[in-house]
């Protein structure tokens, strides 16, 4: 099949590459200058494991290009996917649709023969309606079958979550628009992925009520967490213990410093104004999202406390910037807020992620990017955990006591045993769990 990407993200070219990868032949289309000039130099212009080995192998393969021209391509499609993003609206928190309404428009202008347009960008219920209006009214011959098909894949295990997905949603009616889409994802049907066809309202509500569901989930241990930390209880062992029970499940269930990146914040948001549009709130949501924006400088408070209540002159080192590990992404990442915090109450803040520090250069205030954590380390007065790397989680506390000014850990990933930093003569401060001076 000839498959046209619009929108080369996290989320494109992933999928892009994933699809090229089952035999499709992709382009993946990008307005970005920038990022089609760097594919076609073979540079991966975003982090994410394995994604560079497939794009090497099905460029040279044949099956996979790249361009900033969508009607070349999409003249010559079966299906074309919108993939662009869709942030937050600045103002009212309803998706910005400006995006995937222009990539509709200039992809109905270039359409020749049947084609299906799918919108794997999340996008609110309504908007393949108005997709198609578009298309009716603009170009009333042209043959097209609009199509909803949600992303589900997670950052940082984008690959596997692509190629080996719970299931994969489909919303439309169309028979035809159907059988093209079973075409599609057939190499992956062989595999017992399952496909769920469902009609396309139905479709684009299945994607908010996952995300929603999920940011509720972790927001539920994070009460749960600052409860343990009141009573004395300890949060990992209440979610292994909750966990256990087949109904409620073992994931998603980490206590830490709130959800962040390029979806939950956003999502969460947009299905609380379309709830709010129809006059059918839905309040578990508005709360949980309320309760996760105070979260984020919460944290900051939470490390000003370890710090014996003050921040002011002190050093602080942060290990991990972007909201997970894995990923470069730094959208609504966690550490953005809670640097502003260290940073308002007078602290030094010195910094160090694996992936993350470009882009965190146009969020982050005055901060100072280290090479490594021992570096940044260095006459620290405390040292916070944000993001859970690899690479964080067996760090040599011999060398870092002999580093620090104040032998201070704060641990908002809950990552390692209380005992084994104390032994180093740490204090330790976790999330949901007793501290240990
Ligand atoms: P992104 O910002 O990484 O990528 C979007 C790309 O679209 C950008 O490179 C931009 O230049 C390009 N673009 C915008 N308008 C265009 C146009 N008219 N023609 C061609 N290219 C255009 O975004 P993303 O993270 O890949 O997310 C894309 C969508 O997928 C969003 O709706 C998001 O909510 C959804 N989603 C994201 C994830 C994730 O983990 N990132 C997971 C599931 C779903």
């Amino acid at each position: 099949m000839r498959i046209v990407m619009i929108g080369s993200g996290y989320v494109g070219l992933v999928s892009g590459a994933c699809l090229a990868d089952f035999g499709h032949h992709i382009t993946c289309v990008d307005k970005s200058a920038a990022k089609i000039d760097a594919l076609e130099a073979g540079e991966v212009p975003i982090f994410e494991p394995g994604l560079d080995t497939i794009i090497e192998h099905n460029r040279s393969s044949g099956r996979l290009d790249f361009s900033r021209d969508l009607a070349p391509a999409v003249a010559e499609a079966d299906v074309v996917f919108i993939a662009v993003g869709t942030p937050s609206r600045r103002g009212d928190g309803h998706a910005d649709l400006t995006y995937v309404y222009a990539a509709a428009r200039e992809i109905a202008a270039a359409v020749t023969g049947f084609t299906v347009v799918v919108t794997k960008s999340t996008v609110p219920v309504g908007t393949g309606d108005e997709i198609e209006r578009i298309f009716r009214e603009e170009f009333p011959d042209k043959e097209i079958a609009v199509v909803s098909n949600p992303e589900f894949l997670r950052e940082g295990a984008a690959i596997t979550d692509f190629k080996r997905p719970d299931r994969i949603v489909i919303g439309t009616e169309d028979p035809r628009a159907m059988e093209v889409m079973r075409e599609v994802y057939r190499p992956l049907y062989l595999n017992e992925a399952p496909l769920y066809f469902c009609e396309r309202r139905t479709s684009e509500l299945i994607k908010y009520a996952a995300n929603a569901f999920l940011a509720m989930k972790i927001t539920f241990i994070n009460e749960i967490a600052d409860l343990c930390e009141q009573i004395g209880a300890d949060v990992q062992k209440v979610a292994k213990g909750i966990g256990m029970d087949k109904r409620i499940g073992d994931k998603f269930l980490h206590a830490g410093p709130g959800y962040g990146g390029s979806c939950f914040p956003k999502d969460t948001l947009a299905l609380v104004k379309t709830a709010q549009d129809y006059d059918s709130p839905v309040r578990l949501i508005e709360t949980t999202v309320a309760i996760n924006d105070n979260r984020k400088r919460a944290m900051g408070r939470k490390v000003i406390a370890a710090c014996d209540g003050s921040v002011r002159g002190k050093k602080i080192a942060v290990l991990g910037l972007t909201f997970k590990p894995n990923t470069d992404d730094m959208r609504d990442a966690p550490s953005i807020t809670i640097v502003q915090a260290l940073l308002d109450g007078g602290a030094t803040v010195h910094v160090y992620d694996p992936e993350g520090m470009d882009a965190a250069k146009d969020l982050l205030g005055p901060v100072t990017y280290g090479s490594d954590p021992y570096e940044i380390a260095e006459g620290a007065d405390a040292l916070v955990l944000v993001t859970e790397w690899d690479q964080f989680r067996a760090l040599d506390f011999k060398r870092l006591k002999g580093l620090v000014r104040t032998p201070v850990l704060v641990d908002l990933r809950n990552i390692y045993p209380t005992a084994e930093v104390v032994r180093h003569g740490f204090s330790y401060f976790a999330v949901g769990k007793k501290s240990e001076k």
